[in-house]
């Protein structure tokens, strides 16, 4: 039986593109090769690359003077390149967690960092708001899901300086204003492909602007140049990505998706609220919609090991929340359906009757 798969990244794909690119590993576009073994030289694998970057395009509606790149490295080697490539004196962090984190310590090898806007001090429980963006900075560095605590920025900012996204767990999720963003990036194992390729959303004005030697491979203009095929490409997730966006576009684009997003995390908080076992970790206004938190009231701690046994009992997996944050966590990914919320909702219903 299909398990009900909340699990965090890599996660939940529709099934269209895990058939899709099955096949296509079987028998890649009836040539008789297999997708893994085919010349990403070869013309028919271009279309491929094309057909990805096209489809970014029309999904986010990205406006032109940008470019989409797509490399490998993770989202993690993007903490690093971003700074190599974008920052001359200073850069402005947001400090909203594990990955902010990450990010602004691969910055300070390359310039100061300003993340004195945080919400450390509770815990990473809310998003910052109503400060001001520093006018000094050479841009602003955002996580928009915080995937481990479970907070998300909502907002498009309007800035006065480049914002660089990290929006690994999020993108597609809802429409954004691309031209408020200098950057945008994200490993595709959390909303669109298998793990092995990170895409890359850039504003082609913010580059050569910084004196460093930057390595070929790490330079952004090389990958824009050659269509992200200066070297050999991750040619199956980029393949899977592509699958993903057909989808998308077929459900009703990120508007949709977005809609979706609500009525999901909607339906799964108000449980969270009303069950009297369980309660959130996060300050309402900041919820994310992709990564639900919760964990069970202090008088029921002793429980928590049952329920993910009561859960796995009726094929769910990968609620358990993250071990800096203890408790449960339900990614509530692009793919994942209703049915599986409801799913969810119902457990926690008849495990409350039970205890
Ligand atoms: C998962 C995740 C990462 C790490 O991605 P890798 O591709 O494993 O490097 C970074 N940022 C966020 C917000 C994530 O959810």
């Amino acid at each position: 039986m299909k398990k009900h798969n909340f699990f965090a990244g890599p996660s939940v794909l529709p099934d269209y593109t895990v058939e899709e690119t099955a096949k296509a590993i079987m028998d890649f576009n009836g040539t008789g090769i297999s997708l893994m073994c085919m010349s990403h030289r070869d013309k028919s694998f271009d279309a491929v690359m094309n057909r990805a970057v096209e489809l970014f395009k029309q999904v986010l509606d990205i406006p032109s003077g940008y470019s989409v790149i797509f490399l490998g490295g993770g989202a993690s080697l993007q903490f690093a390149m971003v700074p190599m490539n974008l920052l001359r004196s200073k850069a402005f962090y947001v400090n909203t967690g594990t990955w902010a984190n990450k990010a602004a310590k691969e910055a300070k090898l390359f310039g100061e960092v300003d993340d004195h806007v945080s919400s450390k001090e509770a815990n990473y429980t809310y998003i910052p708001k109503g400060f001001e963006i520093p006018k000094d900075c050479d841009y602003m560095h955002i996580t928009t899901n915080n995937t481990i605590y479970g907070t998300e920025i909502l907002e498009d900012y309007n800035s006065p300086i480049p914002v660089v996204a990290d929006m690994s767990s999020d993108i597609f999720s809802r429409p954004l204003d691309v031209s408020k963003y200098g950057l945008i990036y994200g490993g595709a194992q959390k909303n669109l492909a298998c793990a092995g390729v990170t895409f890359v959303i850039v504003k082609d004005e913010l580059l050569g602007k910084v004196d460093r030697a930057i390595p070929t491979m790490l330079n952004y203009q090389t990958h824009i140049d050659k269509n992200s095929m200066f070297n050999t490409p991750p040619v199956v997730p980029i393949f899977a990505g592509v699958k993903t966006l057909e989808w998308i576009i077929q459900n009703g684009g990120v508007k949709e998706m977005e809609k979706r997003a609500i009525e999901k995390s909607t339906k799964l908080y108000d449980e969270i609220d009303r069950n009297k076992l369980f309660k959130g970790t996060v300050q309402k206004d900041s919820r994310s919609r992709m990564s639900v938190c919760f964990v069970m009231n202090e008088e029921y701690k002793d429980l928590e090991a049952k329920f993910l046994d009561f859960v796995k009992a009726r094929d769910m997996v990968g609620l358990k929340g993250h071990r800096s944050v203890g408790g449960f966590r339900a990614s509530l990914y692009n793919a994942l359906p209703m049915e599986s919320v409801d799913a969810l909702v119902q457990a926690m219903k008849d495990f409350e009757k039970e205890n």
